[in-house]
């Protein structure tokens, strides 16, 4: 496959879009864009505008985001829907989060699915009462430290309050900290409306509400790690062997303390910038506490970070450390590259999945010498493709000002003045389209209509996406890697995690089980038909 002729892309977009209806071209005309190659500007792209009534997106919905990605890999905050049961099984574990509570009888409830399983009645009367004796259960039945309530489409359309019932529920309980998310399906555009709401909320009720200094020389934080496939697992095993304590990750391996103490870091790395640059500048503008752009997908982008992390502490002692860490890895990384590359040079990709990642593993398949032909995001903002210089320039639309704007104050108390490197990027990311080639195409919100034209034209030799797009992908012939859950590989973070991918995507490349297989219609004669008058 990868010897095929790569059409130019204007020609496909212009395929594409002729099939739509004038209004619709010219809606999604925008948010379809040939990269240039610019280093300095990136090109204008449309990102986080509703998708067209009819279009089928690989979009999820706000409390998806909300309750599924932000709060779903933290193991001892009961996460309780409130709504029908089918949403709460929507976003139930399945993104395949981990998590490792230390021996002994720390609680875990990732494997439970809480809701109040709404019925008729309840959308007719209200489901106030319901929730309240959900909490009440919950609380129990397991002795939470806390509760978070997620509301759903019909919680938001009957008016069910969840934050006073929180509220009356947290004064009763007494030592349980309950607390509820505004998070309806409708409330915005994807699921990134729901990041933002969980951010938000986090902020009010949980980080630094505690005051227990975690030991330690060098604090850090990761934001927009969430632990798929035990990602944050082998970043634990890099931190501590490179000396650094890592504070809390959120939310991947998280739980509720580590939260709670999270504003005794001094550093927050952030790694999915579009689902958490909120916490880190609320943590910035309180606390004082400096944020950087990392990447720890790919071996060379690890190095970097980690670089870039010992060079913030500015401890000679630890830059050492981890160029010792970094020595040491590259040698399984140099092996198994050379072994595979030549299998995989010059194969193509595509990468069509949410947050960075559709940017963070285009270096992934750098390190195997294969191409990235086109990319997009399922829930991105113009800045996440263009960089963050733009932010000045977006319009919030009424989707966007839907959202709670929390207002964050410096605390006299906490803040603490951090010294900053010039050397380094503060609060900066320069988005995905500066690091893709020019001529690659760029499309949000991808269209399951668009995915197949691409495949048609482009004969990609893997597409990654998520589990609704990869059996129609895997029937076009091409091999699915999905990048939301990993089928059931992983960690692809850090070094370990490089390995990991270099072995799955060298063997999903070089496979020949796409030739053995054969259509119904390849074997047999097709059978036309027609219909008779009248
Ligand atoms: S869109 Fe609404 S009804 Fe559907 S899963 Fe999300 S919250 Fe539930």
């Amino acid at each position: 496959m990868g010897e095929h002729t790569i059409p130019a892309p204007e020609l496909i977009k212009e395929e594409i879009l002729a099939k739509y209806p004038t209004k619709v071209a010219r809606k999604r005309k925008k948010s379809m864009v040939t990269n240039d190659g610019n280093k300095d500007k990136a090109l204008e792209i449309q990102a986080n505008v509703r998708t067209v009534p009819g279009i089928i997106t690989q979009r999820g919905c706000t409390y998806a985001g909300c309750k599924g990605v932000v709060l779903g890999p933290t193991r001892d905050i009961i996460n309780l829907t409130h709504g029908p049961i089918g949403c709460g099984f929507y976003s139930w574990l399945t993104r395949r989060n981990q998590t490792k509570p230390a021996e002994g009888s720390e609680e875990n409830f990732m494997n439970y699915c809480f809701s109040t399983d709404m019925q008729d009645q309840n959308i007719v009367f209200g489901g106030e009462k319901k929730l309240r004796k959900a909490v009440q259960e919950a609380y129990d039945l397991f002795h939470p430290k806390a509760i978070g309530i997620f509301s759903t489409c019909p919680v938001g359309l009957i008016g069910d309050d969840v934050h006073a019932v929180a509220r009356e529920m947290t004064a009763e309980l007494g030592d349980c900290n309950v607390f509820g998310f505004s998070c309806e399906g409708y409330k915005g555009v994807s699921q990134s409306a729901g990041h933002h709401i969980a951010n938000n909320q986090l902020f009010k009720h949980v980080i630094g509400t505690q005051d227990k200094e975690p030991e330690g020389k060098f604090k850090v934080n990761i934001l927009g790690e969430y632990n798929i496939g035990g990602d944050a697992f082998e970043l634990e095993r890099i931190f501590e062997k490179a000396g650094l304590t890592l504070v809390s990750t959120f939310s991947g391996n998280s739980h509720y303390n580590s939260f709670a103490n999270s504003h005794f870091a001094d550093l927050n790395v952030v790694m999915c910038h579009r689902s958490i640059n909120y916490v880190a500048e609320m943590m910035e503008t309180k606390y004082g506490i400096p944020w950087m752009k990392v990447n720890f997908i790919g071996a060379e982008s690890t190095a970097k970070s980690l670089r870039k992390i010992a060079e913030y502490f500015d401890d000679k002692e630890l830059i050492q450390r981890v160029e010792e860490v970094i020595k040491e890895e590259t040698i399984q990384i140099e092996e198994t590259v050379a072994k595979l590359r030549p299998n995989t040079e010059g194969k193509t990709a595509m990468l069509f999945v949410g947050g960075s990642r559709a940017h963070h593993y285009q270096e992934l398949f750098n390190e195997l010498g294969m191409k990235t032909l086109a990319a997009g995001y399922e829930f991105g903002h113009r800045d996440d493709y263009e960089g963050r210089e733009i932010i000045p320039d977006i319009k919030v639309d009424a989707d966007s000002r839907n959202i709670e704007e929390i207002k964050v104050e410096k605390s006299d108390e906490e803040f603490r003045d951090y010294t900053k490197s010039d050397k380094l990027e503060w609060s900066e990311y320069g988005g995905m389209m500066r690091d893709m080639e020019s001529g690659s195409l760029v499309i949000d919100d991808i269209s399951h209509y668009e995915t197949e034209k691409l495949i048609e034209a482009y004969k990609p030799d893997i597409f990654c996406a998520g589990i609704k797009e990869k059996y129609v992908v895997q029937k076009s012939g091409v091999p699915l890697k999905q990048l939301h859950s990993y089928d059931y590989g992983g960690p692809y973070a850090g070094f370990v995690g490089a390995i990991n991918f270099y072995k799955d995507i060298e063997r999903m490349v070089t496979t020949r089980v796409w030739d053995l297989v054969e259509a119904p219609w390849e074997k047999s004669t097709q059978v036309e038909a027609q219909y008779a008058a009248g």
